[in-house]
Order: structure tokens, then C-alpha cells, then sequence
């Protein structure tokens, strides 16, 4: 048996809370129909929506059943239970809710679990510690699914044209992964530690300076503007290609997106939540980032193919981002109790964008470009959390 990884400080146990089938299309293999449909006759469940997708090499999801993502699966029950589990047991369900959260990311040095934040148990903690369960039959399952799944770690980079072994990689992870799980320090600060970490490589590209003649933060603020109108405005579109992705950094496009520059105090908002609120906000936010670095699903195979440093940034990009969005809904609807839920609500969102996120080959060049100067890095951190 192949070894499997899991994450430190991360917990699980369904909560039967039902949120992860009340808003997505379920992907469903070719061989599930008959099976789904006999069950929605048994169960009563009205015909099924269910549509043919786009192949895809990596599996056999060719299907998925409901493509609305703003509708219920037909099989979840008023109490918010899945009728198939109910009923049958968990065997019988569709293969990926037997998943759910859980993935695997294939490497030289074995699998390495990642548990998906678009579970709320998993978004606030809550259950057994990862590391104390057995993953075995997971990951058959994963391998069932995905038979196709290897990714190839020989083409790697520390950045752009700076090649480092697998190896090599799992030493720059380990120093990352230590400044993250450091018990004594604010999670601004451990990304302060993990980007001092970097420039401490000395990499000459990592020295490049701001332009001349532009005053740094007006581009922070673009790049900061048209990320987040790409993560958080455009709902359907995922292919971020150079075109688009210029035509926000130059700030022409649709003129209701978010236009700020890093002087707007929208940003600072986020130390004006309460104690708890920042509290809750940062250890999701941080368990987040460790466990996608952790599965090394931000850079190279795992993310794109950018290179580490530019992979890094792009995540800590993502991760002021969710902060940003948080805060924002937070102050614009104060009148919300549940603060948690509208959390949760912003972590799903970023995680199935994050996932579903492609960038084309211009578009990763300008990402390498804009996103290794370590200065800016700083700077956003800074300013933001
Ligand atoms: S089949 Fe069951 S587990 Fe899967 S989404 Fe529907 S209700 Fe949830």
C-alpha cells in the first residue's frame, strides 16, 4: 500500500449538517446512472436532472447530476440527510460523495491527503484529528476514480527557469510547513516568516524592484482589484486568459468590478472586526493555506505548473482575498448574526474556484512576473491582514 500523508491540526467528522448537498452538481461516472435511477425510483425521488459534461482525461466524469449549483441534490431529505446513505449505506451513494472532502495528490514520496474546505466540518474544525483516522479505504477509492492520476513532479521550479528536484522541494516545504505550525505567532506573521524564508535564498529575481515611475501600490491595488473580480465577480467563466486578465490589470473593464487602490481603507476593515470574528476568520484562513501547501496543490503540478515562489504568493493572494470578501460582507450586512455561516459561505466559494481555476500559458508569464517580487508580497500582508 502506497504511503499515505495526512495534515497536522486539521479535524473531520461529518456533521450531518447536509451543506455540502445543497448547492453543488454531483460528477457521476457513465456506470452510477442505472444504479442513481433505480434509487430515485425506489426513494421516490422525482426524474433526475442529470447531464452530460465535457470529458475529462483524468477520469471518467462525463455526467453530473443537477447542473444548477443553487439547487438541493433531489436525494437529500428535509432533516438534511442523504436518503441513499439512509436507506442503502454509504456504498450505494454516488462514488464522489463517498469521497467528500476528502482528495489525494500524488507524489514520488506518496499520496498526501487534502480535505476539501467546501465541508463545513472541515471549514471550522470540528471532529477527529485527521491524523489519528485511516485513510486506506479512501484512497482506494480515490484510485478507483481517478486510475489516471499521476502527476509528473520532474518539471519543477523554484521560479520561472530555476529547475529543483522533488527532492530539493520537499526541504523548502519542510522549512515552510515548520514557520506554519509555529504555535507563538499571528498568522500574519507566520506568512511574514514563510516570505522572509524565501528571500533568504537569495534568488536574484526575487530583488527585482517596483517599476520606475509607477508608484507600487496603484499596481498592488490592480492586481488586488482584478483578482478579486475574477475570484469573486465572474461566477462562471474559470479560464483566466492574458486578454481578460490585462484588460483588469488596466482596469477597462465592466465598471460595477471592485476598483481600489491599496490607500482605500476597505482593506483595513479587516483589524476593525471583533476580536472573535478576526479570531475565527484567521485560523480558517491559516488551516487553509496549510493544508493546500501541505497537498502541494498551489504550484507546479499541483496548481497550474507555477513555479514554487510564484505558486506561493499566487495562494497567499487568494487566502487576502477570502479575507477581503469576508470582511466586506460582514460590514455591509452587520445586521447578520451568523457571522460563521457567512464565513463558511466565502471559504466554499474561494475553494471551488481555487480548484477549478485554470490560467493560460501568457496569463501564468505575467502571474511569474507580477507575482515573485517578495516587496509586494510584503507590502499586500502587510496592509491587508
Ligand atoms: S447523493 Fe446523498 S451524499 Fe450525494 S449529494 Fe445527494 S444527498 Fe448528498
Amino acid at each position: 500500500m502506497p504511503l499515505i500523508h495526512t495534515p497536522q491540526n486539521i479535524n473531520f467528522t461529518c456533521s450531518n449538517c447536509g451543506n455540502c448537498c445543497l448547492t453543488y452538481g454531483i460528477p457521476l461516472m457513465e456506470t452510477e446512472i442505472n444504479n442513481l435511477n433505480d434509487l430515485a425510483s425506489q426513494l421516490k425521488v422525482s426524474e433526475l436532472d442529470i447531464n452530460r459534461i465535457k470529458a475529462n482525461s483524468m477520469n471518467e466524469y462525463n455526467f453530473v447530476l443537477g447542473l444548477s449549483t443553487d439547487k438541493p441534490c433531489p436525494f437529500l431529505t428535509k432533516e438534511k440527510l442523504c436518503s441513499i446513505h439512509l436507506n442503502y449505506g454509504e456504498k450505494l451513494k454516488p462514488k464522489i460523495c463517498q469521497l467528500f472532502p476528502f482528495s489525494f495528490t500524488y507524489t514520488p514520496n506518496g499520496y498526501y491527503l487534502y480535505p476539501s474546505f467546501a465541508s463545513t466540518a472541515v471549514i471550522f474544525n470540528m471532529g477527529q484529528a485527521l491524523t489519528q483516522q485511516d485513510f486506506t479505504d479512501k484512497l482506494n477509492l480515490f484510485l478507483e476514480i481517478y486510475p489516471n492520476l499521476n502527476l509528473d513532479w520532474n518539471n519543477i521550479y523554484l521560479l520561472d527557469g530555476e529547475k529543483i528536484d522533488f527532492k530539493k522541494y520537499l526541504k523548502h516545504e519542510e522549512h515552510i510547513l515548520n514557520v506554519l505550525d509555529s504555535n507563538n505567532f499571528s498568522f500574519k506573521d507566520k506568512l511574514f516568516g514563510c516570505l522572509d524564508y524565501f528571500c533568504s535564498l537569495n534568488v536574484n529575481q526575487l530583488k527585482i524592484k517596483d517599476l520606475d515611475n509607477i508608484d507600487p501600490k496603484q499596481i498592488d491595488g490592480h492586481i488586488v482589484s482584478s483578482f478579486y473580480n475574477f475570484i469573486f465577480k465572474q461566477t462562471t467563466d474559470i479560464d483566466l486568459n492574458s486578454t481578460s486578465f490585462m484588460m483588469e490589470l488596466l482596469n477597462v473593464s465592466k465598471s460595477d468590478n471592485l476598483n481600489i487602490s491599496l490607500d482605500n481603507n476597505l482593506y483595513t476593515k479587516f483589524r476593525q472586526l471583533s476580536k472573535d470574528d478576526r479570531e475565527v476568520l484567521e485560523n480558517i484562513l491559516s488551516r487553509f493555506f496549510y493544508a493546500r501547501i501541505f497537498a502541494k496543490l498551489y504550484f507546479g503540478p499541483g496548481f497550474n505548473n507555477l513555479s514554487l515562489i510564484a505558486g506561493f504568493n499566487h495562494l497567499i493572494l487568494i487566502v487576502l482575498l477570502t479575507a477581503i470578501e469576508s470582511t466586506l460582507f460582514l460590514h455591509n450586512n452587520p445586521e447578520i448574526a451568523l457571522h460563521y455561516d457567512t464565513m463558511a459561505k466565502v471559504i466554499r466559494h474561494v475553494e471551488r474556484r481555487f480548484t477549478l481555476l485554470k490560467y493560460s500559458p501568457k496569463t501564468l508569464t505575467i502571474l511569474e512576473v507580477l507575482l515573485t517580487c517578495q516587496d509586494r508580497m510584503t507590502r499586500l500582508v502587510d496592509t491587508i491582514l
